[in-house]
């Protein structure tokens, strides 16, 4: 029992003696009454704010989330309710113990505490009581230790002290955690609770937020990973710094995770919010997280992406040198190749996905507004060597295509886009653009929300990428939502695939006010790879399988691993300027005149 509960506790059963004792004066016993009332109201507030409350000694507990009646047992070393899949909160200690190697773990300023910078009467006392009780010295543990093997620094913050408020040595402490990792050049992951600055320490909490966020930005800026998993409750101050600021950013299920308080809100707009308001599964869907990993997948998902971001000083993909570019591509009639294109059977950019890479992890989220189920992303191995993909996704069902809006991305799709792509640069690796969309969503939302301006950030920043980029259009390659993500070093297209200036339908219905005609726009508008070939909008085409690359995916996939790592080495092999020089010429010698 927290020494918060334990007070309250004490004052119930305080006020049970003194009304005990008043029995014989009915005037006195109302007024303890009241007393005893209040006191009980108080404790039941205490347990109601710990939520999720650190398991107790006792046999028998109640998830606070499900009500489900527990056997303390089931709850297991994660202390995960079997019910409801929730994660109970857990303290700083036990989390380390779960996520390092054993033994590997070297702990940092251990004993650094706060010296009261505001003279706030009683933190003192508060602080050194907390301190006896817990096995902590203040609301982080900071240290060193590996994860798989891979070296790497470790913070994490603990809600039993003072709600895991940021004092000046939570400050403090991270802060040195960051310098050290920038200094020995180690990633480091943070695992975040906290109700959000430390009201004791005042002004001086507030500065903490912009001191850590400064050591964040300076361990960004030598290239090295920095991931943060949200615990419940990450809120206040430190969501409003270095919670955000991971390149990865993970939760656990179910977290709360917040700025302003709940309460705070509803007082403010008079309504009442959503049950799932300022979960981690509300973040996801908002686009601030990448990934919701329940607690007992934590340490392997940890060290799958340590180990992806620990390529080493040799970033090149194996050597092909034997490779063989397919020439012989089809002379199909256009139209059947537009039909062709959008067979609902063909393989998608998620099946071509998990047919080429291993180990592959999707990303989430465009960090500003909302993830878009359209464009799919993340980091996997192709041949062993670490890739960042990023790709437009369209569905096989119903289903499929109102999660995915049948392929055509909102602007949050292409800032995905260019978020995933810009930590790719970061970090070194090469990436691949897998295109198929008919185009950009034409609706009022995607315009307010600045559809023009996304697809232009993208060509902007595309075309000054330190990185190696192949796009390949796999089915439609339709207009400015295709360019957005094909403005790369190298672009290749399934044998059965098109792109195009917009659709057959719609260039008919332009110039001609027919889109009947949409067969005879597909016989003049070039849109074939064998055309397109010849006006050297690509570099070479992917052989496909009678009727389609969905009757013989393996014959497809297999051509194009071979054909991403014979041209991933040796776009590697060029220097920064030298890729960005044929970049730019690659494009700028596109016109007739
Ligand atoms: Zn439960």
């Amino acid at each position: 029992m927290s020494i918060f509960k334990r007070k309250r506790y004490k004052a119930v059963i305080r006020n049970l003696e003194i009304l005990k004792q008043s029995t014989t004066d009915q005037l006195r016993f109302r007024k303890h009454e009241n007393r005893v009332m209040r006191s009980i109201k108080k404790l039941v507030k205490r347990f109601r704010h710990d939520r999720w409350q650190n398991v107790p000694d006792g046999m028998w507990i109640k998830c606070i989330k499900c009500q489900g009646v527990i056997y303390n047992k089931q709850l297991g070393d994660h202390k995960i309710c079997p019910n409801c899949n929730i994660s109970f909160r857990i303290t700083a200690r036990e989390m380390i113990g779960l996520i390092a190697d054993i033994d590997s773990f070297k702990e940092r300023d251990e004993h650094l505490v706060s010296n009261d910078p505001i003279q706030f009467p009683g933190y003192v006392q508060k602080v050194s009581a907390l301190a006896d009780t817990l096995d902590i010295k203040e609301a982080v543990v900071t240290g060193r230790c590996s994860i798989h093997g891979i070296d790497t620094m470790l913070g994490v913050m603990d809600s039993n002290f003072i709600m895991g408020s940021m004092g000046s040595v939570v400050g403090e402490k991270l802060t040195k955690a960051f310098e050290e990792a920038t200094k020995n050049r180690l990633p480091i992951i943070v695992f975040t609770a906290s109700g959000g600055a430390r009201m004791q320490e005042g002004i001086v909490s507030l500065m903490q937020m912009a001191k850590v966020s400064g050591a964040v930005k300076r361990h960004s800026d030598e290239g090295l990973l920095y991931v943060t998993v949200l615990t419940d409750p990450t809120t206040g101050g430190v969501t409003a710094s270095y919670a955000m600021l991971g390149d990865i950013i993970l939760a656990e299920p179910g977290a709360l995770v917040g700025f302003a308080g709940r309460r705070v809100i509803e007082q403010t707009i008079k309504q009442k919010l959503p049950e799932d308001f300022q979960s981690a599964e509300f973040v996801l869907k908002n686009g601030f997280i990448d990934k919701i990993v329940p607690r007992d997948k934590m340490r392997d998902t940890l060290g799958q992406l340590l180990k992806l971001h620990d390529n080493g000083p040799e970033p090149h993909i194996h050597k092909n040198t034997d490779f063989r570019y397919f020439t012989d591509c089809c002379d199909t009639e256009p139209s059947k190749v537009v039909e062709i294109s959008r067979k609902k059977t063909r393989p998608t950019s998620k099946d071509i996905i998990s047919y080429m890479l291993t180990d592959f992890i999707e990303l989430h989220g465009d960090r500003n507004f909302r993830d878009d189920g359209a464009v799919i992303g993340g980091v996997g191995y192709l041949n062993g060597k670490p890739i960042t993909v990023v790709a437009t996704q369209k569905g096989r069902d119903l289903q499929e295509n109102l999660a995915t809006n049948f392929g055509q991305p909102h602007p949050e799709g292409y800032r995905k886009a260019l978020r995933l792509m810009k930590q790719a640069e970061k970090f070194g690796r090469p990436i691949l653009a897998l295109i198929n969309t008919s185009g950009a969503y034409p609706a009022a939302t995607a315009e307010e929300r600045g559809q023009g301006e996304a697809i232009a950030r993208n060509l902007f920043n595309m075309s000054g990428l330190k990185v190696p980029v192949i796009s390949v259009i796999i089915g439609e390659g339709g207009s400015g939502g295709a360019l957005a993500l094909a403005l790369a070093d190298k672009v290749y297209m399934f044998e059965y695939s098109i792109y195009s200036i917009l659709s057959p339908e719609g260039f008919a219905s332009i110039l001609w006010k027919n889109a009947e005609r949409a067969k005879e726009a597909a016989a003049v508008m070039k849109l074939r790879p064998k055309d397109l070939l010849e006006l050297q909008i690509i570099e070479g085409i992917i052989p496909e399988a009678e009727g389609g690359f969905d009757n013989d995916m393996s014959y497809s996939l297999d051509y194009l691993k071979q054909l991403l790592t014979h041209e991933y080495n040796v776009l590697l092999q060029k220097t920064t300027g030298g890729l960005l020089d044929e970049r730019y010429a690659r494009f700028r010698k596109f016109g007739a005149y």
